[in-house]
């Protein structure tokens, strides 16, 4: 079968990489030179296997209010956004922000990040792929004693999913992340997912799409998808500023973009573009530097240790589809790095990118069928994208292999949302 992967993010690098095995003929389009350029490029670098959580939970809304009055905000909305699309995006996430609709999305997105996890481990048996990969876990760090208490319920929750985690005195987590010593009095302690890994997901994404190549996948870069035509049940081609483009099967992998292309189908798919910042550093002095990731809990910012780099990453922020990079966004990640790790990356020579999470409601990725015989999704990852991406692929390929899938994928079709 010839299957024509629209978008070449990590997960349409995932998803043909598990069609080629399957022994279909791939190809990727996508409107950049290469893969992997748009949100997939600088993310926080974090497989969050355990850490994995719905951004919508309950207390949320409350708390984005006091967050946008802080000096150092985490959360920003711009004026000209505020429009009737957006309010009804917020609200549907708003929906999801009490205990069942969160314990209920938790345990899906556990689920499927657990599944990731084990993909990436049979991943790596079959192929070797340089991306600055560590398997050393993630620590939630606490500046605010109250907060590390608060933890004691999600410890409890965490535990009876059997995610492993450690509650860590200021000691331990030194222990853990020496390169914390000079920082020791501004946190009170930390929680670790020793089973969490890192890399860097650009790298990650060139090294499959090596491998990929060699089963057969082609990519048709600089090509921008226009619109998709159909006979009602069927997709007949894609529509591309480089002419028209013929397959049996489509898969819609266009992160933040996939609602746009899918609208005029009357496909009508709540992913909205979260933009989010981050900065890379050289190391200057790798005693001083992270060893894995570092999440500070009070600012929500990831600090994250690549072989020679630091990749700092945070912010959500409602500016629709906008990329511009406002030196007042560094201002936040440059704080964090600073000061937890202020010998351990070259701070002038950062540097700053922002990329949009494809979200959902719910924080669950759209995977699988649509009303269209032949067209199938992969997209609103949100948060979360590089921790679900082989998951997500392997799930996907199953379902037009019309095999039985590993795992459930009830609740994270587009079902959900007919
Ligand atoms: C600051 C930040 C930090 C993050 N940190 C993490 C993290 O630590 N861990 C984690 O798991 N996730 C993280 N994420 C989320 C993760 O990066 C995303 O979920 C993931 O990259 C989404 O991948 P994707 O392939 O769906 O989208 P993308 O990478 O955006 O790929 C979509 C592709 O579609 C192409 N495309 C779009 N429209 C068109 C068109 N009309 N024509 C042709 N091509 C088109 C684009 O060029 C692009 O290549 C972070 C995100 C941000 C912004």
């Amino acid at each position: 079968m010839t299957i024509a992967v629209l978008g070449g993010g990590i997960i349409g690098v995932s998803t043909a990489w598990n069609l080629a095995q399957s022994g279909h003929q791939v190809v990727i389009i996508d409107q950049q030179p290469t893969v992997a350029m748009e949100t997939s490029f600088a993310n926080a670098g974090m497989l969050s296997f355990g850490y994995a959580s719905p951004w919508a939970a309950p207390g949320i809304p409350r708390k984005a209010l006091t967050w946008m009055m802080q000096e150092l905000s985490p959360v920003h909305i711009q004026p000209s956004e505020i429009t009737v699309p957006t309010l009804s995006w917020l609200h549907r996430m708003w929906g999801q922000c009490n205990a069942r609709a969160y314990d209920h999305n938790k345990h899906l997105l556990l689920g499927l990040a657990e599944y990731s996890r084990k993909c990436f481990v049979e991943l790596r048996k079959k192929r070797r792929l340089e991306f600055d990969e560590r398997q050393l876990g993630t620590i939630e760090l606490f500046r605010d004693p109250q907060k590390m208490d608060d933890i004691e319920a999600d410890l409890n929750a965490l535990r009876d999913l059997g995610i492993e985690t450690e509650r860590l005195d200021r000691k331990s987590v030194l222990n853990v992340e020496p390169g914390l010593e000079s920082a020791q009095n501004k946190f009170v302690g930390g929680l670790r997912f020793p089973n969490d890994n890192t890399g860097d997901c650009h790298r990650f994404a060139h090294e499959l799409m090596r491998e990929c190549r060699t089963l057969g996948v082609s990519f048709q870069g600089n090509t921008r998808i226009e619109r998709l035509e159909s006979d009602g049940k069927r997709i007949q081609s894609v529509i591309t500023d480089q002419g028209t483009i013929q397959a049996d099967t489509f898969v819609v992998a266009m992160g933040s973009y996939s609602p746009l292309l899918l609208q005029p189908l009357g496909i009508r798919l709540p992913v909205y573009p979260i933009k989010g910042y981050s900065m890379t550093l050289p190391i200057k002095n790798p005693e001083h530097a992270p060893r894995s990731t570092v999440m500070d809990e009070a600012y929500k910012v990831a600090i994250t240790r690549f072989d020679d780099r630091i990749r700092v990453g945070g912010t959500a922020e409602v500016a629709g589809y906008n990329l511009d990079r406002p030196e007042s966004r560094r201002h936040i990640t440059e704080f964090v790095v600073s000061d937890l790790f202020p010998e351990g990356g070259d701070l002038d020579n950062a540097e700053f990118w922002t990329g949009l999470r494809p979200m959902t409601p719910d924080s669950l990725p759209v995977l699988g069928k649509t009303p269209f015989d032949n067209l199938f999704l992969n997209t609103g990852h949100g948060t979360l994208g590089w921790t679900l991406s082989q998951a997500s692929g392997k799930l996907v390929s199953d379902i037009i292999n019309e095999r039985q899938t590993e795992l459930d994928v009830t609740g994270l079709t587009l079902e959900r949302y007919l």
